[in-house]
């Protein structure tokens, strides 16, 4: 074997489909099943806005693959470009999202910024107290429960082995690479990659690569469905430390939203991430401000999903700094699911040829052994 992928999320899935793209020999082992992760609890935004820049050239890399998703994968994914509109309540806001719009202008990405007669002849019914707001038309949405096993899928028509419901228990060097314990026998490979998302520290610790992480839960929630009004996905400029919200109008009617609360600590041992009851009226407020017509809206289920925060709010990504053949793409902090595809794609590229053309330096695993 050429590569064996660790963790079936976004990140490992799509990777493993780019490596048989090459025509790379490539094994997959989750614990569960693909994309039952942090993935399908994603809310499904597909936004540049208020990225971390010297992310963007990976985030466009990415946003183009979503748009080629369905031809790519032979399935619609629900990818949809509706456009990413952020409403902006304060000045602090403001300046916030005028700072981002300028500074983001060199990186290639340009949204618009527009003013409140303009929201509310554009986009009736939200925001009627903003005082202006963005707009990133090629932005958008994807559906969470749809893209990783896609991924999967496809890869498999490409030769790679999906192995589910395996966890990896060990992980020893050899001379040809690495022995890959796992509940079900051992899987040898050249290459590793490391995409175990918020249990991607605890694998790269077993190689000398501390990396702090903390495990947490964003709170999402969805509505009864309604007809179908709002297109775009609608987010807040919130200046640090305030809290945000964002909501998107799936096909069928339902509202899905999210922010407006703290995340929830999760524990590792068991990955679960639960919802707490006492945030959500904190969520309703946010969600009420975005669009005051949800008031007598019922909410029909709320969840959450286990995600890994690095302490810098950057992810891991690049070759291990103290081991050769092995590679790590995960703690993507709240931002992956935009990012995944271009993820694959890069970690392939690294994986096959030794290099990239998007720059990785801020996210290698060596930045914290130097600190
Ligand atoms: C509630 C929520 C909402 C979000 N909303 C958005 C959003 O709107 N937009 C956005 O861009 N991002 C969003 N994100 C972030 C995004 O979903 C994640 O960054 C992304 O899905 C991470 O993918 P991953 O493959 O790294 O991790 P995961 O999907 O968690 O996959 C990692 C996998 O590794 C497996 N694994 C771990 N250890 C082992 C082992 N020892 N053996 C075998 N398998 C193992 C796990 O079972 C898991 O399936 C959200 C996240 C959450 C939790």
């Amino acid at each position: 074997m050429d590569v064996v992928v660790v963790g079936g999320g976004l990140m490992g899935t799509a990777a493993t489909f780019f490596l048989a793209r090459r025509g790379l020999r490539v094994t997959l082992i989750e614990r569960g099943r693909v994309g039952a992760g942090a993935t399908v609890a994603s809310f499904g935004n597909i936004r540049r806005s208020g990225r971390f820049l010297p992310q963007m050239p990976l985030a466009h890399r990415a946003r183009e693959i979503w748009g080629e998703a369905e031809r790519m994968l032979g399935r619609d994914v629900e990818f949809r470009a509706t456009g990413h509109l952020r409403l902006v309540f304060d000045e602090d806001g403001l300046t916030a999202m005028r700072r981002f719009i300028a500074d983001a202008h060199p990186w290639g990405f340009h949204p618009e910024e527009i003013g409140p007669n303009e929201i509310h002849a554009r986009f009736p019914g939200l925001g009627p107290d903003a005082i202006g707001a963005s707009f990133a038309r090629e932005d958008g949405c994807g559906n969470p429960r749809l893209i990783a096993p896609a991924f999967a899928a496809a890869a498999q028509k490409l030769g790679a082995t999906i192995v589910e419901e395996c966890e990896v228990l060990d992980i020893a060097l050899t001379e040809a690479g690495f022995a890959v314990r796992t509940a079900r026998g051992e899987h040898h490979a050249e290459r590793l990659l490391n995409t175990a998302g918020a249990w991607g520290a605890r694998l790269a610790a077993r190689f000398d690569e501390p990396v702090p992480i903390e495990a947490r839960g964003p709170q999402m929630g969805v509505t009864e469905p309604l007809p179908h009004r709002i297109h775009p996905v609608v987010g807040m400029w919130a200046a640090p430390g305030r809290r945000d919200g964002y909501l998107r109008q799936v096909e069928r009617g339902n509202i899905v939203f999210g922010g407006g609360a703290e995340r929830s600590f999760v524990d590792l041992d068991d990955g679960y991430a639960k919802a707490d009851p006492a945030r959500l009226p904190h969520q309703l407020r946010s969600l009420l401000r975005l669009c005051p017509a949800l008031a007598d809206v019922a909410v029909i289920r709320t969840w959450s999903g286990c995600e890994g925060y690095v302490a810098d709010g950057l992810p891991v990504m690049g070759p291990s700094a103290t081991t050769p053949g092995l590679f790590h793409a995960f703690g993507f902090c709240g931002h992956g699911f935009q990012l995944g595809p271009g993820v694959g794609q890069v970690m392939s590229d690294l994986i096959a040829t030794g290099r990239t053309d998007e720059p990785l330096e801020p996210f290698a695993i060596g930045r914290f052994a130097r600190a």
